[in-house]
């Protein structure tokens, strides 16, 4: 069994699905025709926005779709398809409407428009490949922690069995989209979530392999849009993607690696436009290849919020209290660096949880930053996060030292350093300005 992902730009041209081989059984995993969620989302803002014409949007979307099964479907297939694109459409128009008319979007409310994506690509892809179509909002289950939305393993696992996907030659189902264990209401695994949806399934069903199938030759050395010589790396660890994907590759969305990885499933990362072309493959035990670097990949907004404080040495817990008044508050901290004093810790998040994670440890050390053992935190924003990764890194002294002296050589700055205890990647943050 393959569980096979097929992103936006991927199911933008089905046809180019067509040109992928799909040996049966297999599950097929595909994402909201390229830009339609972002337009939902737009469209979502505009319905609640008094001043804004939405139909307009709605109007064209819709053709888009209508386009997409006249050009796609054979005419025998046509009509149904039509028809089902046509109730969706119809949905959504009420759901806008209600928007409007209460001047108010909800969580829920966008949740259940941002589902439309994949809820009609699905359908159609489903159609063209004349394959069984299942709702994953009934398989894939999720619950809220801190207002998230997370998977429920448990009932997604039973759902998933109870619907026998391995009896069927060919299942499509749309990714990213969930519902709430509780209220059953629609919700889904984020933005770029498709590929989870792909990952949560190949581990249920215990897949030979995962394919992520998207718009680039694989998974690369860094962004090619970014750095146009990039290249493709053959082989990569689970470790490796996870390192890479975390800072910012969003070739692979980061949880994906998970739930494959425990069941020691290979991921293919391929081009859908170049079927045959170079391409990755994530395992275990990927060979470490010649080179000392294995990839780069970057967040190009970063924050940087600093504890610190001459006394902090002598309170108790520090770290402790630092992570879990963040993680109660849903504040994500992706990179910390420790002065070998312990005079301070820096804290990475993303620029729109800074201010947030401030106020949160200043009423965590209210007590200490009164008694003068610490300062209020700070922040640093307009930064950027630069991770270089490769499993050779541990089997090679003085890397360190020859970063710094190449970020030094190009008046390059560097706010704040990580070296993990794996040395499977050194991080960096710099400022924004001199991320490209
Ligand atoms: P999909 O719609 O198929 O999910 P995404 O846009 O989410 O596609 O991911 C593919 C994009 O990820 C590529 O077009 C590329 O610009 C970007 N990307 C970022 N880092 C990398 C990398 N290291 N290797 C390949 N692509 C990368
Ligand atoms: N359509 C969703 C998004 O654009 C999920 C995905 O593409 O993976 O984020
Ligand atoms: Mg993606």
């Amino acid at each position: 069994m393959k569980v096979l992902k097929f992103g936006g730009t991927s199911v933008g041209t089905p046809e180019a699905v067509l040109q992928v081989k799909l040996d049966a059984p297999a599950v097929v995993v595909v994402s909201a025709l390229g830009g339609v969620t972002d337009c939902l989302i737009t469209l979502s803002a505009k319905a609640v926005d008094p001043t804004a014409d939405y139909l307009p949007m709605l109007d064209e979307l819709h053709a888009r779709h209508d386009q997409m099964v006249r050009s796609v479907l054979p005419p025998d297939r046509r009509e149904e398809s039509l028809q089902g694109v046509s109730n969706c459409f119809d949905e959504l128009s009420r759901i806008l409407q209600g928007v409007r008319l209460i001047g108010e979007l909800t969580p829920k409310t966008a949740d259940a428009i941002v589902a439309y994506g994949e809820r009609l690509s699905s359908s159609i892809v489903a159609a063209l490949l004349n394959a069984r179509h299942i709702d994953s909002r009934n398989l894939i289950r999720t619950h809220s922690e801190v207002g998230k939305h997370r998977v429920d393993f448990e009932t997604t696992h039973a759902a998933i069995a109870a619907a026998n996907l391995s009896s069927s030659p060919l299942t499509v189902m749309g990714g990213f989209i969930a519902s709430d264990v509780e209220s059953g209401r629609t919700t889904n695994l984020g933005r770029g979530g498709s590929d989870y949806t792909a990952a949560i399934l190949a581990a249920a069903l215990g897949a030979d392999v995962l394919e992520i199938w998207t718009d680039v030759d694989g998974f690369m050395t860094a962004d090619p849009r970014v750095i146009p010589t990039a290249f493709t790396i053959d082989e990569l660890s689970y470790d490796e993607a996870t390192e890479l994907c975390n800072f910012g590759a969003k070739v692979v969305y980061p949880p994906t690696i998970f739930p494959v990885c425990v069941r020691n499933i290979p991921i293919l990362v391929r081009n859908t436009f170049n079927p045959t072309g170079r391409h990755t493959i994530i395992r275990q035990d990927a060979a470490p290849g010649e080179r000392l670097i294995r990839g780069i990949s970057s967040i190009n907004q970063t924050a940087l919020v600093t504890v610190s404080g001459m006394s902090m040495v002598g309170v108790v817990g520090v770290n402790r209290r630092i992570f879990s008044c963040l993680s109660d508050a849903g504040v994500s901290v992706f990179m910390v660096a420790q002065s070998t004093s312990e005079t301070s810790t820096s804290l990475a998040v993303t620029p729109s949880q800074a201010e947030q994670a401030c106020a949160i440890l200043d009423r965590e050390f209210a007590k200490e930053i009164e008694s003068g053992a610490m300062n209020p935190a700070q922040c640093n924003n307009d930064l950027a996060t630069v991770a270089i990764v490769g499993q050779n890194l541990r089997f090679h002294t003085g890397t360190v030292g020859r970063l710094f002296s190449v970020l030094g050589r190009n008046g390059i700055g560097v706010n704040a350093i990580a070296l993990g205890a794996l040395e499977l990647s050194v991080s960096l943050v710099i400022p924004q300005t001199q991320l490209r």
